[in-house]
């Protein structure tokens, strides 16, 4: 019993697995083609240098991750996302991925702010779109479209697509988080290829989630996304809770995730 008690969450499955990254875990879908892609509760920045385990994180960003792609489907801009299956997981389409993390900026914040010598906050001229080599030994090195064409990650056409992809994204959750009356300062994204044939298109994959935006409140500037975790402000479940509370994906009468079992509808 004492065994069991200490025990945190592990994710048990028969279902072979297909990768292990810090935050989530794909495993072999039910069909050709899909994948499931499971949240963990692993909470890690720098590089994994920071890693703590956060009860009910991976719940939460499972939630607010499929409201957001539902959102993306219905008006148009193609994703992997299929559907959620369960507390911690969601059926989502097989794509090849492209190694590049793609960051859309409104505010300066934490990387930039740093670079450019620009007090967090500042309201930038216009969105900016910037690309990072995804490759943990190199600690992600930003890259140009230069870098990204010359060394084959991505044909020209096929940046156009991404950035068209990363400009309508940033259109609709900008509009979709003022509505819930927060600021979108940065995001970031990733994008596959989908093959449907002989046919490919580029589509948004991986998560959309306070641990991949910033996203503060529009009165108070408060943080409610990873800089929690990663500048050690405390309250990070709290925060992704309140995100989920003001996009309606959870009400105030929902039982407080990471203390128990919750019933997820
Ligand atoms: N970001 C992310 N994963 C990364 C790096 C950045 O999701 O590996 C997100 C981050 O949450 C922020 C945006 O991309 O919303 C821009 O991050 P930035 O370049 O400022 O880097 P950071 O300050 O997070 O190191």
């Amino acid at each position: 019993m004492d065994f069991l008690s200490r025990t945190r969450y592990v994710p048990m499955n028969r279902r072979r697995r297909i990768y292990e990254g810090k935050g989530k875990i794909l495993y072999e879908g039910p069909e050709p083609g899909t994948l499931i892609q499971h949240f963990k509760d692993d909470a890690t920045a720098f590089n994994n240098k920071k890693h703590e385990i956060v009860d009910g994180k991976g719940v939460l960003n499972n939630r607010i991750s499929e409201f957001i792609f539902n959102h993306l489907n219905e008006i148009g801009i193609p994703t992997h996302f299929l559907r959620r299956m369960n507390m911690r997981e969601q059926l989502i389409r097989e794509v090849e991925m492209i190694p590049l993390e793609v960051v859309v900026r409104n505010v300066a914040a934490g990387s930039l702010s740093k670079r450019l010598g620009l007090d967090e906050g500042t309201p930038l001229p216009r969105s900016i779109i910037e690309f990072y080599y995804k490759n943990d030994a190199l600690d992600d090195p930003m890259v140009s479209e230069e870098h990204i064409t010359a060394f084959g990650w991505c044909a020209p056409q096929e940046m156009d697509d991404i950035m068209a992809l990363a400009i309508r994204v940033n259109d609709f959750l900008s509009g979709l988080f003022l509505g819930a009356g927060i600021r979108l300062v940065d995001f970031k994204i990733e994008c596959g290829r989908l093959w449907e044939g002989d046919m490919m298109r580029i589509v948004v994959a991986d998560e959309i989630s306070p641990d991949s935006c910033r996203l503060w409140d529009i009165q108070s500037n408060e943080k409610m996304d990873k800089d929690r975790f990663r500048r050690d402000l405390g309250g990070m479940l709290e925060a992704y809770q309140e995100v989920a509370r003001r996009l309606g994906i959870i009400n105030d009468t929902d039982r407080p995730i990471g203390g128990g079992p919750v019933l997820v509808k």
